[in-house]
């Protein structure tokens, strides 16, 4: 089988993305808090924590698909003063969000380049971490962005993916199926206007590989000691590999 295919011709699925992210750019941060009921900020430092950024010593980290910069503000604030992020999107309102959040907090050791994650405008061996947090299920070629991944990344440099995945728990299934067919899409609706991109979102996540699936995609892009470990019972994975 091949994940991440589907019926959708390859540029028609960018675009829709592109549209729902486009459309829900200035309400994104609140639509998180009130779908995840916060729970999105537990799961984020969980991969932060994953990741331990030196205190002391230069680190560079890339986060794909970063949208608004959750991720790399708390990469910011864990690591030290030679940490430096660099926020990579394919899309320019979530950017420029993104860059407001930030103001001058950080000066320039944030950085913000809207590009693809499947071929990404930056050097080989030129990262020590890259994260991706919900951001792969919406890339229509999977294994062309991990690809990447390895390649911009030094050997020894850490991959992290946080990404939804298959509720684990019986009976909790159930619950989080009414959950996201129901009430995420009405949340969509009164927050943004817009219950069809939630909709949407809703489906690209059942789309997504299983964690062993996904796991296995990980090592064919040439990565090592690939793992990964179920959140909140399974409602969300992190998924963890080195470049050798
Ligand atoms: N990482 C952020 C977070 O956790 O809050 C944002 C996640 S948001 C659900 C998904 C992001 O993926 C959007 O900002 C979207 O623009 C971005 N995205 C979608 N397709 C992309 C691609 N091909 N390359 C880079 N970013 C992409």
């Amino acid at each position: 089988t091949h994940f991440g295919a589907s019926t959708v011709p390859l540029g028609e699925k960018q675009g829709k993305v592109d549209a729902v992210f486009h459309s829900v750019a200035r309400r994104y941060d609140l639509m998180n808090d009130l779908m995840s009921a916060g729970l999105h900020r537990a799961w984020k430092s969980a991969l932060v924590t994953s990741l331990n950024p030196s205190r002391t010593r230069p680190f560079r980290h890339l986060d794909v698909a970063g949208g608004t910069g959750d991720v790399a503000f708390r990469v910011l604030e864990a690591g030290g003063p030679q940490t430096r992020v660099t926020v990579l999107d394919i899309n320019g309102s979530m950017l420029e969000v993104g860059r407001e959040r930030a103001g001058e907090r950080f000066g320039d050791r944030i950085s913000f380049v809207e590009a693809n994650a499947e071929s990404l405008p930056l050097a080989d061996r030129s990262y020590d971490g890259y994260t991706i947090a919900f951001g792969i299920r919406n890339v229509p070629r999977i294994d062309l962005a991990l690809k990447e991944a390895h390649r911009v990344l030094r050997p020894g440099g850490r991959f992290l993916c946080l990404e939804f995945s298959k509720v684990d728990v019986p009976g909790m299934d159930r619950i989080y199926d009414a959950y996201s067919f129901n009430v995420i899409p009405r949340i969509g609706r009164v927050v943004t206007g817009d219950a069809e991109s939630y909709q949407y979102l809703v489906e690209s996540i059942r789309r997504f590989p299983p964690p062993l699936a996904f796991a296995r995609m990980i090592e064919e892009a040439g990565f090592r000691r690939v793992t990964h470990r179920p959140m909140t019972g399974g409602v969300v994975a992190l998924h963890s590999a080195w470049k050798i």
